[in-house]
């Protein structure tokens, strides 16, 4: 469920037209919906309600300061993936004791950081990452709470590219090479061993996938077990799909049965790291159309939002539903709709039969609220977009979009060059 909606022909978010934010904070820019980010969360938090568990939003899904404040408000913790994350979290009000540290690439830096600010728990994807932990806790005199991510090897049957629990994928530790990274990790003087972490993969759009890797996260903690290691936490990472187009996810609520069902009577608090399934439907970009151009193979509709702004379409051929602003009587067309960057793969759309949108027109590319402005770059030279959060009648402007200033304020031209022009 999402509060975007038309009314009078038109379309709103709550109870805003697109049209007024257009008009004050220009194209293009994301929309987010308070009211749907709040329901998301609350409907998958509630879900687990009958387990003892934390909700740690995947921060890296959308990581505006103020969508993590929402999630802070309700009792969220966060999964990060990087010092700056964790910067985020804090600055968001999340508590680090309710914060998780995934990542295969954490520098030193980044792990004083997190152990300085004592979060709850790291989740170790190698063992020189141990190794190196363990020195930096002891080098910090503090002891850092660890959950091994490993590598169950189950398909979740998603885009290769955002596949992360098969064999062959970067991430966590092979599951048969788990036993002896524990044995290890105990004998450690700074590491405290907290859990077992996993994460197979994003947009998963069946349970079965989720059911087997936590079987095998299962027989792992039996094993720990006698072996004298008992796991306090599990961490099922995150990878709920959403629909975009035809997909029919099962809802959270399935999800969180399922997985208590395969749990029974295994005594330990679940960590959920959900980032798509919160907030991808939760958030539309808003652009508007610049020109239409035919060719003798296409027809084009070229507007002024590009891969720079949402790259999901040209990274993963991901599809984003489109829908006219203001919604009339039209004839529709086949048509691509792309972007202003000089990149063949700068597109929204392709072959997607629209309604006729004239240039002026705004256009809103829905299912826009995940992996969308925090993916964004400043390629060709474009200054990021704005985000806009709006709760009820009201708007806000929670990143203004940037100016041209901003996209040189850290570069400098050394001196010599300046005497070459002589
Ligand atoms: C990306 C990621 C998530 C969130 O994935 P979604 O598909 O957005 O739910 C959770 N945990 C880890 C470790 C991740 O890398």
């Amino acid at each position: 469920m999402h509060h975007f909606h038309y009314r009078n022909d038109e379309l709103y978010c709550e109870d805003v037209p697109l049209r007024t934010i257009a008009r004050d904070a220009g194209t293009p820019c994301y929309v987010y919906s308070s009211a749907t980010l709040q329901h998301h969360f609350r409907v998958f938090d509630s879900a687990f309600e009958g387990m003892p568990h934390i909700t740690c939003y995947s921060v890296k899904a959308n990581s505006n300061l103020a969508i993590l404040a929402i999630f802070a408000a309700l009792g969220g913790g966060a999964d990060i993936v990087s010092g700056g994350e964790l910067f985020r979290a804090l600055r968001a009000g999340i508590p680090a004791d309710r914060i998780v540290y995934s990542g295969v690439g954490k520098s030193r830096d980044e792990i004083d950081y997190a152990l300085r600010e004592n979060i709850m728990m790291f989740n170790i994807e190698s063992i020189q990452e141990l190794d190196a932990i363990n020195d930096r806790a002891a080098a910090l005199n503090t002891r850092a709470r660890i959950a091994l991510r490993v590598n169950p090897d189950v398909d979740p049957k998603t885009h290769p590219y955002i596949s992360t629990g098969l064999k062959k994928n970067k991430f966590g530790i092979d599951i048969e090479e788990a036993l002896k990274t524990y044995a290890r990790a105990r004998e450690m003087s700074h590491i405290e061993i907290l859990g077992i972490d996993c994460h197979i993969g994003s947009q998963l759009t069946d349970t079965a996938p989720f059911i087997e890797a936590l079987k095998r996260l299962k027989l792992l903690a039996g094993r720990l077990k006698e072996s004298g290691i008992s796991i306090r936490y599990l961490d099922l990472g995150g990878g709920l799909g959403i629909p975009y187009h035809d997909e029919l996810p099962p809802p959270p609520r399935e999800y969180a049965d399922a997985v208590t069902r395969e749990l029974g009577d295994m005594s330990c608090t679940l960590i959920l790291e959900p980032g798509r399934v919160i907030v991808g439907n939760a958030g539309l970009l808003l652009t508007q159309v610049l020109y239409e151009k035919k060719t003798p193979s296409k027809q084009f509709m070229i507007v002024d939002a590009g891969m720079n702004d949402l790259i999901r379409p040209s990274f993963y051929g991901a599809y984003h539903h489109i829908q006219p602003v203001v919604h009339k009587d039209r004839e529709s067309l086949v048509v691509d709709v792309v972007g202003p960057i000089c990149e063949s793969s700068d597109f929204i759309a392709k072959d997607r039969e629209l309604p006729v949108m004239k240039p002026g027109e705004l256009m809103a590319v829905m299912s826009a609220g995940a992996y969308g402005f925090c993916m964004a770059s400043n390629y060709n030279s474009r200054p990021r977009a704005a985000e806009v959060l709006v709760k009820e009648n009201q708007f806000f402007v929670t990143r203004k979009r940037e100016s041209r200033e901003d996209l040189v304020l850290n570069e400098s031209v050394p001196g010599f060059i300046g005497e070459m022009a002589r």
